[in-house]
């Protein structure tokens, strides 16, 4: 058995189109490589960070990603008919190619809907502003036959007069 510990710079599409680990950033790999019958077994750590885009609030979200995988590596000639379905990974002129591994197992590692917190509010669907810096914002949400009402009895009011009858809960705190 062959330990192998290195840390190269990740190739590009680790990850999915929300978040993913940098082309050229580190990516730590903790590998042992064990010959048996079939091939080569391959297991180890991937660890590295991720980055991408608050699905909610599109805000940057980074990600220390540390994950396992295991993979066998078959030898050409010790092929048997496998399901069609399943995806046999060879090893060809004595190399493993471990790109293709490494990427479903991040990708696997990684969420599918990221956020930036659990908790993250996302951004107002009115306005577009980020909730998280004002989280009491509100609009109103006027009926348009309310508006048209509103509209008139805009009009009606003088000028000066405070006493209106808008709703206004906003409670300085
Ligand atoms: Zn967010
Ligand atoms: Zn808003």
């Amino acid at each position: 058995m062959r330990k192998v510990q290195r840390t190269v710079p990740a190739p590009a599409d680790m990850g999915t189109e929300v978040i993913g680990i940098p082309e050229g950033t580190d990516l730590e790999l903790k590998l042992r490589l064990e010959a048996v019958m079939e091939g080569v077994l391959v297991s180890g750590t991937i660890s590295g960070t991720a980055v991408g885009e608050c699905i909610r609030c599109l805000e940057e979200v980074r990600l220390a990603l540390d994950t396992q995988f295991t993979e066998l590596f078959s030898y050409p000639e010790n092929q048997v008919v496998e399901d069609a379905d399943e995806e046999v990974r060879r090893v060809e002129n004595e190399l493993i190619d471990l790109e293709p591994t490494l990427r479903d197992a991040v990708v696997l590692a990684l969420p599918f809907q990221p956020v930036c917190r659990e908790d993250c509010p996302g951004l107002c669907s009115e306005c577009g502003a980020l909730l998280a810096d004002d989280p009491a914002h509100t609009h109103e949400v006027a009926d348009p036959r309310w508006a048209a009402l509103q509209g008139i009895l805009a009009d009606g009011v003088p000028s000066g007069s405070s006493e209106t009858d808008e709703p206004n809960d906003e409670k300085e705190s």
